[in-house]
């Protein structure tokens, strides 16, 4: 992996997304299990959906895998049917939290504004957030997919993530659980103009924040992604539900 000024460890983060019952974690179990015998160089965390999240901390504790939320709204409590707070996922010994998501964007109707307050108040909540954005087919078929990416990034992140632990996580929505994923080019163009703009608005930590992608990253694709300049990590959706493809994706990094 080739990044620019500190380079942190890499951050390879599963996002399960509206998949796991009971017997998930026993998968989680299996991954920090091979973890423990052979450590890993990349960081890594889990995002399971709000029901297990207590459970997978407890699972995990005492591992070197993280959990996280996979959204959060950004108020701290209230009248908010079916949401759940950054303070909440803190609450259930989460220690990160994904903000952003297309499918949260595309689902919700979520706008850059209320990604931006939501990584406010997971920053009060003390967890640090992974930030995505990514554009649609047809902006990539109109030219305009760095353009529109920039535009999405500059809007989501808050002046309050100075000096802060975050992560963006690039995900062109059209490889998003699709198998298609963007080409090696198209990934180091992206990487490079999120990179100068992290660098626009952070100054020196700007060129350490890990830029994850994020699109049908599996075991088969997951070195050549991995190893491609600004690539920080990857947001694995599918292959992080078994241990065996997620753990082949860790060792990648
Ligand atoms: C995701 O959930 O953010 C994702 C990239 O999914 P998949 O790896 O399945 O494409």
């Amino acid at each position: 992996m080739t990044q620019s000024s500190t380079t942190p460890r890499p951050l390879i983060a599963g996002n399960w997304k509206m998949n796991g019952l009971s017997v998930a974690l026993d998968e989680a179990r299996a991954v920090a299990a091979a973890l423990d015998e052979r450590p890993a160089a990349a960081r890594v965390a889990i995002f399971p959906p709000a029901t297990l999240l207590h459970r997978l901390a407890d699972v995990l504790a005492g591992s070197v895998v993280l959990v996280g939320g996979q959204d959060c709204h950004a108020k701290t409590s209230g009248a908010h049917t079916g949401d759940i707070s950054a303070e909440m996922i803190g609450d259930a010994n989460g220690t990160m939290v994904i903000v952003g998501h297309s499918e949260r964007r595309t689902d919700h109707g979520e706008t850059c504004q209320h990604v931006a307050a939501k990584v406010e108040a997971a920053l009060v909540a003390g967890l640090e957030p992974i930030i995505c954005v990514g554009e649609s087919l047809e902006q990539r078929q109109a030219g305009e997919a760095v353009s529109f990416v920039i535009g999405q990034l500059h809007n989501s992140l808050p002046a309050s993530l100075k000096g802060q632990a975050f992560s963006v996580a690039y995900e062109p929505i059209w490889a998003i659980g699709t198998g298609h994923v963007a080409s090696v080019d198209n990934i180091i163009e992206m990487h490079a103009a999120i990179r100068a703009e992290l660098i626009s608005l952070f100054g020196e930590q700007g060129g350490g924040v890990p830029i994850l992608y994020g699109g049908s990253v599996k075991p088969d694709n997951a070195a050549e992604i991995l190893a491609a300049p600004e690539v920080g990590g990857a947001l694995v959706g599918g292959a992080s539900l078994k241990a065996k493809d997620f753990l082949a994706i860790i060792e990648a990094a």
